[in-house]
């Protein structure tokens, strides 16, 4: 019997479709995925605790210090964070755990949890990123761009990656991480 359940960290460029697969993913009972903390603001929609836990900067500062972050990182300007606690019961309970966070992010929960698996999802091309960003229609233009420069310096760390999916149809790209999922329980 499992007694422990999978870190799993899953990254991408914005607007290359993760939060969509993530959710897909989450239609699993096994899999929970966490709710990060952010001192961005909420976008129209999302709702605090749900999408993120929306923090000020001093709240998130105070995380930091009382050690409650598996990992954060600051990314175009704002602090995004995994809470620590929550992640650590559920994989207690044996559920799996996905943190759908950035890069940088991800070299620190490595260190700090080697077993975890990393999913690097990647966007078909950059024409269709650019393409996505603009259709969700949430993001200034000045936004839009500094993400794209920040999808390009990520796409090359997508090396230091387990695993790297193409999303180009959303049905295969959650089918093929769903098989690596099944393929790390088994280990
Ligand atoms: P967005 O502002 O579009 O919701 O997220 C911006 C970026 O921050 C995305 O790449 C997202 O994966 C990442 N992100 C979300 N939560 C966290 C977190 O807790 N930690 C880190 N390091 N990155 C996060």
């Amino acid at each position: 019997m499992k007694n422990k359940g999978l870190l799993a960290v899953i990254s991408g460029p914005a607007g290359t479709g993760k939060g969509t697969v993530v959710k897909e993913l989450q239609k699993d009972e096994n899999i929970r995925v966490s709710v990060s903390a952010t001192t961005r603001a909420p976008r129209t929609g999302e709702e605090n605790g749900v999408a993120y836990h929306f923090l000020t900067k001093e709240e998130f500062l105070r995380m930091i210090d009382q050690d409650g972050f598996l990992e954060y990182a600051e990314y175009v300007g704002n602090f995004y964070g995994s809470p620590k606690k929550q992640a650590l019961d559920w994989m207690k309970q044996g559920k799996d755990v996905i943190l759908e966070i950035e890069v940088q992010g991800c070299e620190q929960v490595k260190n700090s949890y080697p077993e975890c698996i990393s999913i690097f999802i990647m966007p078909p091309s950059m024409q269709v990123l650019e393409q996505r960003l603009r259709d969700r229609g949430t993001e200034t233009e000045e936004v839009i761009i500094q993400r794209l420069m920040r999808a390009k310096e990520e796409i090359p760390l997508s090396k230091q990656y387990d695993y790297v999916v193409v999303n180009d149809r959303l049905e295969d790209c959650v089918s093929e991480i769903k098989a690596i999922f099944e393929k790390e329980r088994l280990k």
